[in-house]
C-alpha cells in the first residue's frame, strides 16, 4: 500500500446526512450539491451513493456535469453558475440540464440559440450576496423574457445566502424579504437554501434547498448549534507515525526552528503535509487524534510530514494511526486553527489515495471507480 495518508469516505454516513436534509426540508426537495469532486469526496461516487434518494444534483460546470452523466446518473443535474459560453448549450441540451441564469448575457445566447427540448430555468437573484444574479429590480423583467421563449419549460425563481452562518442573521433575513417582495405573484417553485440557511432559516426552506456541507456530516456554523449529534462526518482523513524520537529542552522542530521544546519531549512524525491539503497555516497546539488522544501539532507543517508532540501519551509506536479530521476530531475544529473555514480544508485536498465504504465495508478505491 505504501505511503499511508488516506482519506476514508464513508459513504453511509453520506446517506445518513441526506436523510437529515431531506427532513428539514419538510415537503421541499434537496438538490445534493457534489460540486468540487463533492469537496474532494468524490462525486461520482457520491452521487451514485445517493442516486436513490436524491431529487437531484448540482455542480459548477459543465465538465463536472457532464462526469455524473457518464456515471449513469439520471437525476436533474443543476450548473449552479449556468453556462459561460454559448457554446455549452449544446451540450445543456443533450444531456438535459438545468441551468442558472444569473445575467443577461445568458438569456440574450438562449435567445439566439433555442434549444431543442425544454430545459428548466433557474433565475437567480441577487437579494443582498452581491455576487451574481439580477438586480431584484430587473427581476422581473429577466423573467418575462425567459417566459416568452418556448424551449423554456419551468423557472425555478433562486437566490443565495451571505450570512446564514450567521447567529440571528438580520442580513439573511433581509435578503429573504427582498426575495419574497420582487417575487411576489409569479408562479413556480423557489430555492434560498445552502446548508446554514437550511438549519437556521425555517422561512427560507423552498420547494428546493441546496444543501453541500451538511452532506458531508460537517457544520457550516462556527459557533456549536446543537445538531452536529445528528449528523456524521463522511471524510476521514488519516495517515500514520512514520518516527518517534526523544528531544532534549532548548531542541528546535521544523522548518524556521519555528517551535522549540521547552523540556524534553516526545516527537512523533506523521506522514502527511500541505501537498496531501492539510493546512499549512495550522498553529502549533492545533490537535491531531492518535490512538483517541488529543496530541498537539509543534513546528511547521511540511510538504509531507508533520510533527506533533507524544509526550503526554503512553505507548505510541511507530505505523499508529493519526487521525487528522474525522469523527472524533471535525473538519471544522482544525479549520479554526488554521484560521480558514472547513470547505477551504476538504476543497484542498490532494494526492492522498481515497477508500470508500458502504455498509461498513471497503468497496472501491478511486482509481477503480474511474476506470468502472
Ligand atoms: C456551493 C453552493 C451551495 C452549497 O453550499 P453549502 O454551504 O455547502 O451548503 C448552495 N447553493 C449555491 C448557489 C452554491 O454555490
Amino acid at each position: 500500500m505504501g505511503r499511508p495518508a488516506t482519506a476514508t469516505i464513508n459513504l453511509d454516513a453520506l446517506r445518513h446526512n441526506y436523510r437529515i436534509t431531506q427532513q428539514l426540508s419538510g415537503s421541499g426537495q434537496v438538490m445534493a450539491v457534489v460540486k468540487a469532486d463533492a469537496y474532494s469526496h468524490g462525486a461520482t461516487a457520491c452521487a451514485t451513493a445517493l442516486a436513490d434518494v436524491a431529487r437531484g444534483f448540482a455542480v459548477a460546470c459543465i465538465e463536472e456535469a457532464l462526469e455524473l452523466r457518464a456515471a449513469g446518473i439520471k437525476q436533474p443535474i443543476l450548473l449552479l453558475e449556468g453556462f459561460f459560453e454559448p457554446s455549452e448549450l449544446a451540450m445543456i441540451d443533450r444531456y438535459r440540464l438545468d441551468t442558472v441564469i444569473h445575467h443577461q448575457y445568458q438569456i440574450d445566447a438562449l435567445v439566439a440559440e433555442p434549444l431543442d427540448h425544454p430545459v428548466r430555468i433557474w433565475l437567480k437573484m441577487d437579494s443582498g450576496m452581491g455576487r451574481v444574479g439580477f438586480a431584484p429590480d430587473t427581476y422581473r423583467a429577466a423573467w418575462e423574457q425567459l417566459c416568452a421563449l418556448s424551449c423554456v419549460k419551468d423557472i425555478v425563481l433562486m437566490s443565495h445566502f451571505a450570512c446564514a452562518d450567521e447567529a440571528d442573521s438580520e442580513h439573511a433575513q433581509q435578503q429573504l424579504a427582498t426575495f419574497n417582495a420582487y417575487t411576489q405573484g409569479l408562479p413556480g417553485e423557489r430555492s434560498f437554501c445552502n446548508s446554514a440557511g437550511l438549519l437556521a432559516l425555517k422561512d427560507a426552506r423552498g420547494d428546493w434547498n441546496r444543501p453541500g456541507l451538511l452532506l458531508y456530516g460537517v457544520s457550516p456554523f462556527t459557533e456549536a448549534h446543537g445538531f452536529e449529534s445528528k449528523i456524521q462526518p463522511v471524510m476521514e482523513l488519516s495517515s500514520a507515525i512514520i518516527s518517534i524520537k526523544d528531544i532534549p529542552a532548548g531542541s528546535s522542530v521544523g522548518y524556521g526552528s519555528q517551535w522549540t521544546a521547552e523540556s524534553p519531549t516526545r516527537i512523533g512524525v506523521v506522514a502527511i503535509g500541505y501537498a496531501d491539503g492539510y493546512p499549512r497555516h495550522a498553529v502549533n497546539g492545533t490537535p491531531i487524534s492518535i490512538n483517541g488522544y488529543r496530541v498537539p501539532l509543534v513546528g511547521r507543517v511540511s510538504m509531507d510530514m508533520l510533527t506533533v508532540d507524544l509526550t503526554e501519551i503512553p505507548n505510541v509506536q511507530i505505523g499508529d494511526r493519526a487521525i487528522l479530521w474525522g469523527k472524533d476530531l471535525s473538519v471544522a475544529e482544525v479549520a479554526g486553527f488554521a484560521n480558514t473555514i472547513p470547505y477551504q480544508l476538504l476543497c484542498n485536498l490532494n494526492r492522498v489515495p481515497v477508500e470508500y465504504h458502504k455498509n461498513s465495508v471497503a468497496v472501491m478505491e478511486t482509481a477503480e471507480y474511474i476506470s468502472a
